[in-house]
């Protein structure tokens, strides 16, 4: 399982160190996500986005290689074992996620990785209507294509180009969901702004006073602040929020 994002290292001069991680699935969490058990396949360190090329494309030879080869490990007593590869997914916020497949941000018309619906915008933000029958999905052929096809337009249903990704992945299934980003600081927030609208005066208050009256335990390191402050909250609180309100 691969993992990429963008961790401020400093301050001074906005540096930023993106690492390309990598967990064995095998492994069982939490024990995966321990320093010892994980592996830093490379890293960029830069005041500007990584160049995806240079950042994946070396790395992605090398997986692939080890797709036909597999590891075989040679145990104290000589015994060989052999171990076969194969990358399952791969997660990105949302933009280390346009960035490294080469998409359309997630703010933008098509920005949807699965399928080809097309987003309206409404005043400054796009919106997707509802509709009771899905959209065409998009397919693994459909990033192979339209990211070759050298046109004047600037993306094909999102797709802006190549990336070196899709020679281990198959695209979009094996890329995760930014669950966070799109539901719980997305969708969830837009949610609040219209009940402070719609709901009759009092009951927002109401709501409020429920989750000041919940105490979260001191690992959390915060508690909840008031949904009128819904504009302050961090994201991590709003995901909580959601998890409770649900
Ligand atoms: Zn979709």
């Amino acid at each position: 399982m691969l993992h990429t994002d963008g961790a401020p290292v400093t301050k001074v001069g906005g540096k930023s160190l993106w690492p390309i991680q990598c967990t064995l699935v095998e492994i069982l969490p939490p024990l995966r996500d321990f320093m010892d058990a994980t592996m830093v396949l490379g890293a960029w360190l830069g005041g500007t986005h990584p160049s995806r090329d240079l950042l994946w494309s070396k790395i992605v030879e090398q997986i692939h290689e080890l797709f036909k080869t597999g590891i075989t490990i040679t145990a104290d007593d000589g015994e060989k074992v052999m171990f076969a590869i194969r990358a399952q997914l791969v997660t990105f916020d949302l933009p280390a996620l346009a960035q490294d497949c080469n998409i359309i941000q997630f703010n933008g018309y098509d920005a949807c990785s699965d399928c080809d619906i097309h987003g309206i915008a409404i005043e400054r933000q796009v919106f997707y209507p509802f509709s009771k029958l899905p959209s065409t999905p998009k397919t693994d052929r459909d990033y192979m294509t339209f990211s070759l096809q050298k046109s004047m337009v600037k993306s094909i249903k999102g797709i802006k180009g190549p990336t070196p990704l899709t020679r281990i992945l198959i695209f979009p299934d094996q890329i995760a969901k930014d669950y966070t980003h799109l539901v719980c600081s997305g969708h969830f927030k837009t949610l609040i702004t219209y009940w402070e609208r719609i709901l009759l005066p009092g009951v927002f208050d109401q709501g409020s006073n429920y989750l000041i009256s919940i105490i979260l335990p001191h690992s959390f390191k915060y508690q909840f602040m008031p949904l009128i402050q819904y504009h302050q909250w961090k994201t991590k609180m709003v995901r909580l929020e959601y998890l409770y309100i649900n």
